[in-house]
């Protein structure tokens, strides 16, 4: 069932991302070398609270912290943890969850942690530019296989590969509805956008194989390969004008220059 929201119900979404937007680029911050990802879930924990939010992740479906943190070949869903310290090199998911006002945000951006190797810069850039050639699909009349097929083709045309087994969502009163949104697909396929779909665009994009593992705390998602693998997600609103990003990465950039 796939809920379309009013406006104003839009404006609330748009609240819950611009804070994990905002919780993002006070990371961009934290992150250096040395530093772990428990600290980080501790600085993020704070910022959402201290803004009148609630973690959007903490306890969801049993999740023990505020953020996702992935680190090199870890995909998604990876556990802060004060004995994983950031070293120069690493690149870094970071995917946070919000809770306010009844509506939930979600987006996430894969940092690097000092100067990374050329081979990883251009995975991270190429993952981004895949989340934005779908973005540009999301619009009322085209269908979720245009926004898939257009992450997929450009993922794949720089020789990198799609995870298939964790998608993209619904956002709303619920952190996972429907429809699923796939990072590959057919164009012309899937369910119809239609003005009031609130989705959730995040390619996860490997540098090796499609393949993954899960770790054994049962949350980890990593490469079977053990290459890198980079993860962005925005949360987009599907309007008559066509997409409406609800989540600012010009927040996280800027915060990145400083
Ligand atoms: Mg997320
Ligand atoms: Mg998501």
């Amino acid at each position: 069932m796939i809920y379309l929201k009013t406006d104003e119900e839009i404006e609330l979404l748009r609240e819950n991302n611009l804070l994990v937007s905002a919780t993002l680029a006070e990371l961009a911050h934290h992150i250096a070398p040395g530093v772990t990802t428990l600290d980080l879930d501790k600085v993020a924990e704070e910022f959402i609270r201290s803004h009148g939010a609630l973690p959007g992740f903490l306890g969801y479906n049993g999740f023990p912290n505020t953020l996702c943190i992935s680190v090199n070949e870890q995909v998604v869903h990876g556990i802060p943890s004060s004995k994983t310290v950031l070293k120069e090199g690493d690149i870094v998911s970071v995917d946070c969850g919000t809770f306010m006002k009844g509506f939930y945000g979600d987006s996430a951006y894969t940092f690097a942690v000092g100067k990374i190797d050329p081979h990883t810069e251009a995975l991270l850039r190429v993952t981004k530019e895949a989340l934005y050639k779908g973005v540009a699909q999301a619009k009322p009349g085209n269908r979720i296989g245009d926004v898939g097929n257009a992450v997929q083709e450009h993922a794949e045309r720089h020789g990198y590969s799609v995870v298939r087994e964790m998608v993209g969502h619904g956002l709303g009163h619920k952190m996972h509805e429907d429809p699923q949104v796939p990072n590959y697909g057919a164009r012309g396929r899937g369910p119809l956008l239609k003005p009031g779909m609130v989705i959730c665009i995040e390619p996860m994009i490997n540098l090796g194989s499609r393949e993954i593992v899960f770790e054994r705390d049962g949350w980890t998602v990593r490469t079977r390969d053990r290459k890198p693998a980079a993860h962005f997600e925005f949360a987009v609103a599907i309007t008559s004008k066509g997409p409406d990003v609800l989540t600012d990465f010009g927040v996280i950039e800027k915060a990145l220059n400083n």
